[in-house]
């Protein structure tokens, strides 16, 4: 097992959905944790990610910084997706090596995985077909970065590790009407259709794919986990390895929203990925394993969200 007790350990991304979970778990460890503002370091910004980590030397990394959206702004926003990504993942991994970390952790993400892999998703199913269009430049930067912790590890024996987590939601998510991922669009669509008291609220796609979601602090429960037991260049799936066809979602959400109108599926959207369920075998044989409901994790993004409404926006 690798000792985090008494490293100083930084988290990318901390401001974000997962990094912010990351602090959250982390703070229950005895560890000095680091972070830095993106005004003082930019990530994309080879040069200041290179001084900066020049003179703090984190031990520990976890990388959990990214440009990230769901279906429609990876698909808008290719061009940001990837360059983004690309650097992000290079200039972190790079500096991580050059400046001696013992350990670092790349987050990646299940859409690394060919559009009609087979299901549930296996790790080595990673480049074995074409991927989903709509987020292929996202999906090429993520795998790039996996790609490069493989070869740190193999040419000088860095011990970077890559996990690969299904989709995500929690607070702090990103609640945009257009760019947001799934759960954070519905909740704010039959929130604010409920008190506007609408009649109908229409889901995107035609509610057949089938998505699997983890509560992000359950994902930095298990990052936390591999950090300490995991080391080798085989990737590592993070999720629940349950599944729910999106039209059942929305009603779930609505449920828990308090939403009792109707629910439409506007078929001009896209649906993305039939179905994206991860193979979790390894991460169960590494002993851990998901604890929050798709209920309860819903209620509580639920209140976050909620909770994030009395705040003014910064
Ligand atoms: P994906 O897993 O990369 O496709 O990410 P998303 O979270 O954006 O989308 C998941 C699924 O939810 C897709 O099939 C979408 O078509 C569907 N979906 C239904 N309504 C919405 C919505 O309002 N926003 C988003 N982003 N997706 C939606």
């Amino acid at each position: 097992p690798f000792e985090l007790s008494g490293k100083s350990v930084y988290v990318a991304g901390h401001r974000g959905m997962v990094g912010s979970a990351l602090l959250r778990r982390l703070a229950r460890e005895d560890v000095n944790l680091v972070t830095v503002d993106r005004r003082e370091v930019d990530l994309c910004n080879q040069a200041q990610v290179f001084a900066w980590f020049a003179q703090v030397r984190p031990q520990v990394v976890f990388l959990a910084a990214a440009k990230v959206g769901g279906i429609v702004a990876n698909d808008t926003l290719r061009a940001e997706f990837i360059y983004d990504n690309i650097a992000i993942a290079a200039n972190v991994i790079h500096a991580a090596h050059v400046n001696g970390a013992e350990k670092l952790m790349f987050l990646g993400s299940s859409c690394i995985y060919p559009k009609l892999a087979a299901q549930p998703l296996r790790e080595d199913a990673v480049l074995t077909g074409p991927l989903e269009p709509t987020n292929e430049p996202y999906a090429i930067a993520k795998i790039a970065g996996i790609k490069m912790a493989e070869a740190y590890r193999s040419q000088y024996g860095s011990d970077f590790i890559s996990v690969m987590p299904t989709n995500l939601y929690g607070p702090g998510d990103n609640y945009h009407p257009e760019l947001s991922h799934v759960v954070a669009a519905l909740i704010r669509r039959f929130h604010e259709a409920k008190l506007a008291g609408a009649r109908s609220v229409a889901v995107w796609g035609t509610g057949t794919p089938r998505r699997e979601f983890l509560y992000v602090d359950d994902m930095a429960d298990a990052c936390v986990h591999l950090m300490k037991t995991y080391s080798g260049s085989e990737l590592i799936n993070i999720g629940t390895g349950e599944d729910i066809a999106i039209a059942e979602f929305a009603r779930v959400v609505a449920e828990i929203v308090g939403y009792s109108g109707e629910i439409s599926f506007d078929t001009s959207r896209p649906d993305g990925t039939p179905r994206k369920l991860l193979n979790v075998t390894r991460l169960s044989k590494l002993g851990w394993r998901a604890t929050t409901s798709l209920h309860d994790g819903l209620k509580r993004a639920y209140e976050a969200y909620q909770a994030s409404l009395l705040v003014p926006a910064q």
